[in-house]
């Protein structure tokens, strides 16, 4: 036959996640961390993959060594611990169980677009609690979707990805005092905010957090994450999950990545200090209001913010996520917090953008007639 019978319709109007490969100088487009593992970690690494790991073999696929140093480190057993393919995996495993036909997920946009993608991908129904004009959760109506709508899941990120807001623990205790749905608290930035939902794991069953070594632990290239969750949980998703998911190197690298954690300290503290640079940077510019962020990326909203996205890629060579499509961002973008370095060229950057429009708009004429009227004089 010379057609293609189509795939199931939920597909039809979804998006392919588009994650732009766009060559710039300076990426500060997806909260990675800036600096690559500390060169102790990288040489430790040499040796073990030269000297002991049987690349012929299949991986554990549960990853017993890193959940083990995982559990210990927050207090827990092995089986309230689940590593997967990045965090991402971890959130569509947990979609595939609690959520797909039939059942629902509360998500609270704007948020990280995964939680969205999966659930339409699973067929699961979205109950949308939009944040309000600060990004923060709407208490009041969160609980009245869960009284209304019972729900399945409750997703939450915190901080949340892309404002950079914290969710106060007090509501989402109320939360998980209101409903037996599963909530996924989304930890993705927990080494930048030390905020964590985990002492309240004993008393609600529950409870999930999910974590990354994307962020603060310089792995994003490696894909893992983890989740620290009632041992149901965790037995419940290993039905769903790829076994065979976290691959040997990772599960190596992730390992010792853990185990020497403290190293990464000094780079969250220098993300902090560069966070409160750009934050400072960003206040002063008079076009610019900048939200505060419990993260390691900052966001801020500008007038004609697809325009100086792409004065900054094209012009300076600066990659940052342009979120003024995004409803709710109208005029957003976000910026990672880069190195000291890359810190000062993105507000220079800025400066030279906001000061080149500014001029622009009050001589009335385009930026580039604008230089040239400059020379003249
Ligand atoms: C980065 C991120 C994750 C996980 O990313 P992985 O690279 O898949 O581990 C999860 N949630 C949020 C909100 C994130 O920003």
């Amino acid at each position: 036959m010379e057609r293609l019978r189509p795939p199931r319709a939920e597909l039809a109007d979804l998006v392919a996640y588009d994650a732009k490969d766009v060559r710039a100088e300076i990426n500060l487009s997806a909260n990675e961390n800036p600096r690559n593992l500390p060169g102790e970690v990288l040489e430790k690494l040499a040796d073990r993959v030269r000297f002991d790991i049987p690349f012929n073999r299949y991986p554990d696929p549960l990853a017993t060594r890193l959940r083990e140093l995982i559990a210990q480190a927050n207090g827990l057993d092995a089986a309230n611990v689940l590593v997967g393919n990045g965090g991402d995996e971890i959130i569509l495993d947990i979609i595939l169980a609690w959520g797909g036909p039939g059942r629902k997920l509360v998500d609270m946009p704007p948020t990280f677009a995964m939680y969205e993608i999966d659930a339409r991908v699973t067929g699961t129904r979205v109950v949308e609690v939009p944040r309000n004009a600060e990004f923060e959760v709407d208490g009041e109506a969160l609980m009245a979707a869960v009284a209304d709508q019972d729900p399945d899941i409750v997703v939450i990120s915190n901080p949340n990805n892309p404002t950079g807001t914290m969710t106060a623990e007090t509501l989402l205790i109320e939360l998980l005092n209101a409903t037996d749905a599963l909530v996924l608290v989304d930890e993705a930035y927990f080494e930048f905010s030390r905020q964590t939902m985990r002492p309240h794991m004993e008393r609600h069953p529950n409870l999930a957090i999910l974590r990354t070594f994307s962020k603060a632990f310089s792995l994003a290239g490696l894909r893992a994450g983890y989740l620290l969750a009632h041992a149901d949980v965790v037995r419940e998703l290993t039905k769903v999950r790829q076994p065979y998911s976290v691959n040997r190197f990772t599960q190596v690298a992730a390992s010792l990545a853990f185990r020497e954690r403290m190293v990464f300290e000094a780079g969250v503290r220098e993300t902090m200090r560069n966070r409160d640079r750009l934050v400072h940077g960003l206040a002063e510019m008079s076009e610019v209001a900048v939200f505060p962020s419990e993260a390691n990326f900052v966001l801020f909203r500008v007038e004609q913010a697809a325009a100086i996205w792409r004065d900054l890629l094209h012009d300076h060579s600066i990659l940052v996520r342009d979120l003024s499509r995004t409803p709710g961002l109208e005029d957003c973008l976000r910026v990672t917090v880069g190195t000291e370095e890359e810190v000062d060229r993105f507000l220079q950057a800025m400066d030279e953008i906001l000061a080149r429009k500014h001029a622009s708009r009050h001589f009335g004429v385009n930026a580039t007639a604008n230089r040239h009227l400059e020379q003249d004089r």
